[in-house]
């Protein structure tokens, strides 16, 4: 398939106000997609990287929503399309961790907050990209990524174990929907970022074990970034259910 120029359309990232969503929304524009962005509390640094697309010559926009609540997923998309037009990529990014624990001190709300967010809120953002781009659904085709984590396969412990599992519920997402939507024009790729310098970790956490990588170094948000930009792009049109490791060799 060829390139198809600098006009790429309108791709949609949640958890975009700071860290690896706030990177990907700057390196998409860059790449000449206008970007719809999603927070859920931290509105002036949502609105930075707006500015920061607009600087670059795309269009932005920030919504409010929480990833955990269906009706505000809904509120999104629909604000999104109506503001910017039909969404042809989906950034599946928005997560979080829980403070670091072993299994034995896990308690039902820690468990239902981080699969909520992290596992369902995926497959909800998912399932509504689906019902705007699949071809079947009367759409234009596009592109899903799912951000999983290294600590889906490593699983993470004593830190989060939790977490890690709703990680890998983010990879079987990405491969079994692969499958469901390869022939309605969607692509569905899920990438596994390593130890990346954001603010997502506890305090101390990178100083400790930030050089452990193979590549002796955390990673940058741009450098996931990176990634993203190229997976939601033409040049990765032969690419669909894989899982794609961006973490320094861990
Ligand atoms: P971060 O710097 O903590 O940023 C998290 C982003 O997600 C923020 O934009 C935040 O919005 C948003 N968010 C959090 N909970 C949300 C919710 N319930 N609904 C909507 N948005 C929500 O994290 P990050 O390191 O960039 O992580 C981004 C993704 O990469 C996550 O899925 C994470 O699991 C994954 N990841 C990160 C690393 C790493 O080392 N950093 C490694 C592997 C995987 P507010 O600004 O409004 O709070």
């Amino acid at each position: 398939m060829a390139e198809t120029g600098v006009l790429r359309g309108v791709a949609l990232v949640t958890g975009g106000s700071r860290g690896i969503g706030a990177a990907a929304a700057i390196a998409l524009a860059e790449d000449g997609w206008d970007v719809g962005l999603s927070y859920r509390t931290r509105s002036d640094e949502a609105e930075r990287v707006v500015a920061a697309v607009e600087k670059l010559g795309r269009r932005a926009l920030a919504v409010r929503a929480d990833v955990a609540e269906v009706d505000d997923i809904e509120r999104l998309f629909e604000t999104v399309v109506s503001e910017l037009g039909a969404i042809g990529a989906v950034i599946n990014n928005a997560g979080v961790v829980s403070p670091a624990a072993r299994v034995d001190q896990y308690d039902v709300a820690r468990l239902e907050r981080v699969f909520r967010i992290n596992a369902i809120g995926a497959f909800l953002v998912a399932g509504a990209a689906v019902r705007r781009m699949s071809t079947a659904h009367g759409g234009q085709g596009g592109v899903i990524i799912n951000v999983s984590s290294r600590g889906a396969v490593l699983g993470s412990a004593g830190e989060y174990v939790d977490y890690a599992g709703s990680k890998a519920a983010v990879d079987t997402l990405t491969v079994g929907l692969a499958n469901e939507v390869a022939k309605e024009g969607i692509r569905v790729l899920g990438i596994r970022p390593g130890l990346i310098e954001t603010e997502i970790h506890e305090e101390g956490r990178l100083d400790r074990i930030g050089t452990t990588p193979p590549l002796g170094r955390p990673g940058t948000a741009e450098e996931v970034a990176a990634l993203i930009t190229f997976l939601a792009s033409d040049r990765a049109s032969y690419l669909t259910g894989s899982m794609i490791d961006v973490a320094g060799g861990r």
